[in-house]
């Protein structure tokens, strides 16, 4: 048996459907939903189009460097969302897996202080994750290649300065 789970864009497809279909039949209407750049982008993108929320925001993460190689703690990189989007919204706040889930912590606490309601979506979590997301598609302990980042990049980038 493989010791990594395979997302294929197929099943990404099904996976994104189902958990639009959990969210729905759980009667949680957000207002907006806030991915979790870069892996919550495609999953926010499928709930968006699958709950018919088209106000979706992104928040950008860096924790990990490579499999299982992390930084010491997750850091949010600019720009960050504005209090005024989220400010009394309902937020769905869609990520790709909650491993050790110290990511989606940042991001739900940081909403927490601005927002009326705040749920997290995921399509993984694995099982020492700190933080138990209210809607999962699977539960695995595996490392997981997701169709979106299982390949190299078509070109190599110098390092790359924002502010230049
Ligand atoms: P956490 O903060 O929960 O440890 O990790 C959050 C982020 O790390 C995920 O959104 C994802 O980008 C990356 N990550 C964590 N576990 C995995 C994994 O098993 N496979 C891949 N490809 N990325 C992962």
């Amino acid at each position: 048996m493989s010791d990594r789970e395979e997302l294929s864009w197929d099943r990404f497809g099904d996976a994104s459907r189902d958990l639009a279909q959990v969210i729905a039949d759980d009667g949680f209407e957000p207002d907006l939903i806030l991915s979790i750049a870069r892996g919550g982008l495609f999953v926010a993108g499928a709930l968006g189009y699958a709950l018919d929320v088209k106000n979706l925001h992104v928040m950008n993460v860096e924790f990990y460097t490579g499999v299982d190689q992390r930084l010491d703690m997750p850091v949010m990189l600019p720009p960050v969302p504005s209090a005024v989007d989220l400010t009394g919204a309902t937020v769905l706040v869609a990520d790709d897996v909650a491993d050790t889930g110290k990511t989606l912590k940042l991001v739900r606490d940081f909403c927490s202080d601005h927002v009326a309601e705040v749920r997290c979506a995921v399509i993984y979590q694995k099982p020492h994750s700190e933080v138990d997301c209210e809607y999962v598609w699977k539960r695995t302990d595996k490392w997981i290649n997701f169709p979106w980042s299982v390949l190299p990049p078509v070109t190599e980038r110098q390092a790359h300065v924002l502010d230049a």
